[in-house]
């Protein structure tokens, strides 16, 4: 029998567990069963980009602070060899013929089958039927949209440098953000600074820059309290406009119309209102619980113990909290990652799975310059400290390029921001709603299928 032979057969002989979406919950679930089981489980990682995508740093991406590739930590460097990467999107599962379909970058459909499946599929921008919102505003969920703003904000300005009128000025210098959760209030912290050093830089003067926060609620609401007030306080020491308890009530290309029906023009809005969890799952055919896929305490789907699920896209008991889920954050995402991964190695093993429990280790939010709120072990920080503590939990959470993100920043702080647009993504590649079937592909892929799709089994799949 050559070697060959040998390894095909064994692999023949091996369970599959396929991990579908690469973030915080399917990375660590494919890290920590690879490690559980070493290469005697053939493990597949389906997701459309071949990087994990550290979120919590995008608004850093979009206000000129980071570079794009230095939060896209690559899979295939990171992850254990016995990890394979599918590059693709699942667009169907079955779970009685335990497969699912999926497409890759070409195009080109392929059906895997599974002996353990872990959905990891995260979440996507939660609309509201606000008219002109999916027309005119733009979210942050990944890099194209940071890339898309980031070009954004400096087109704006070099054209409010440029223009004679007086009113396009004031309207391309005014930025609307909506939404005062963790993303909304980082991307109008960060970006004030970003614009309004561009704007003096082109001299169009200090107080050229008017950039407005917009939410129903109070800043940073669901948080600790001190790092809403801390967060709130900083916004406003800086200019921002936070209009609490009011919201957009109409988007047009040269506008916004708030609740209380001042029209603030303006050729810019952020909008960044929570999220809801991918769509993928509403055809899955398992019980939802607001949109998110029900499991018990060990992240197995209730009359499917072969189907696990974790992060933003389920439903998780939060035993602090009971009758409450887990909230969607990384912090969650990632432990019942790790946690789905080591309870599929023990399933596959005839183990006894564990439940999920966490501690709260408190929460950070970075607000530019030297500014943060932070409230880590329920110690309550803000300035200096805050900072520090962010940008070194940011640095250690990271899977990969450390060296870089930590060099970008000692470079931003030293060398100032690069203006320059790129112009690689434009509006239309990054709408708002991504389920929209005039949207020709994911905006999470990195391209869009280059030829026509045909179904075909991937080389190697079992089905
Ligand atoms: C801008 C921003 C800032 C944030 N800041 C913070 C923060 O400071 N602190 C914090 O705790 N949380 C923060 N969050 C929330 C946090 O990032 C999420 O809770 C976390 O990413 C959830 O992890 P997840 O693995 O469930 O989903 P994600 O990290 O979103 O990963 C989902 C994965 O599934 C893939 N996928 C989706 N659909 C498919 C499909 N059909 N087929 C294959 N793959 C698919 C995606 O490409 C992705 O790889 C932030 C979120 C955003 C958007």
């Amino acid at each position: 029998m050559t070697r060959t032979e040998r390894t095909d057969e064994s692999r023949e002989a091996r369970s599959r567990v396929v991990v579908v979406g690469g973030g915080f919950a399917g990375y660590n679930a494919a890290r920590s069963l690879a490690r559980a089981v070493g290469d005697t489980v053939e493990i597949v990682l389906v997701s459309p980009t071949n990087y994990f995508l550290y979120l919590p740093l995008l608004p850093e991406v979009a206000s000129g602070v980071l570079e794009p590739r230095r939060i896209s930590v690559s899979l295939a460097d990171t992850l254990p060899r016995t990890v394979r990467h599918a590059q693709g999107e699942v667009d169907e599962i079955d779970l009685a013929g335990r497969s699912l379909r999926w497409m890759d970058p070409e195009g080109r459909h392929h059906t895997t089958t599974y002996d353990r499946l872990v959905l990891a599929v995260g979440s996507v921008h939660k609309l509201m039927p606000i008219p002109g919102l999916s027309e005119y505003a733009h979210g942050f969920r990944g890099i194209p949209e940071a890339l898309y703003m980031r070009d954004h904000l400096i087109r704006q300005i070099d054209l409010a440098t440029v223009t004679d009128d007086p009113e396009e000025r004031r309207a391309r210098c005014t930025f609307v953000v909506v939404g005062a959760g963790y993303t909304g209030t980082e991307v109008a912290a960060q970006g004030v600074l970003f614009t309004r050093d561009l704007a003096r830089a082109r001299g169009l003067g200090d107080d050229a820059v008017r950039w407005l926060l917009v939410s129903r609620g109070r800043v940073l609401s669901g948080l600790d309290e001190h790092l809403g007030t801390t967060a709130d306080r900083v916004l406003r020491d800086r200019g921002v406009e936070v209009r609490t308890g009011d919201t957009v009530e109409e988007a047009t290309a040269d506008g916004v119309r708030l609740r209380d029906g001042e029209v603030v023009p303006t050729r810019t809005l952020a909008w960044c209102v929570g999220v809801r969890p991918d769509p993928l799952i509403e055809d899955v055919g398992v019980e939802l619980a607001e949109g998110r896929v029900v499991v018990d305490a060990t992240l197995t789907v209730p009359g499917h113990p072969e189907v696990f699920a974790c992060g933003d896209a389920a439903a998780v008991p939060d035993p602090g909290r009971p009758g409450k889920y887990t909230a969607m954050t990384a912090q969650h995402a990632e432990r019942q990652g790790k946690l789905a991964g080591r309870n599929v190695a023990a399933s596959l093993a005839g183990g006894r799975l564990r439940r999920y429990r966490h501690r709260d280790l408190g929460f950070l939010v970075d607000l530019g310059s030297t500014d943060a709120a932070a409230n880590p072990l329920h110690l309550r920080l803000s300035g200096l400290p805050a900072k520090t503590i962010t940008r070194g939990y940011h640095l250690l959470s990271m899977p990969g390029n450390r060296l870089r993100t930590a060099t970008d920043w000692v470079l931003d702080a030293v060398l100032g921001r690069q203006s320059t647009q790129l112009g690689l993504v434009r509006s239309a590649s990054v709408p708002l709603d991504s389920s929209s079937p005039e949207v020709p592909h994911h905006p999470r892929m990195p391209f869009p299928p280059e030829r026509s799709a045909g179904d075909r089994e991937a080389t190697g799949d079992r089905s």
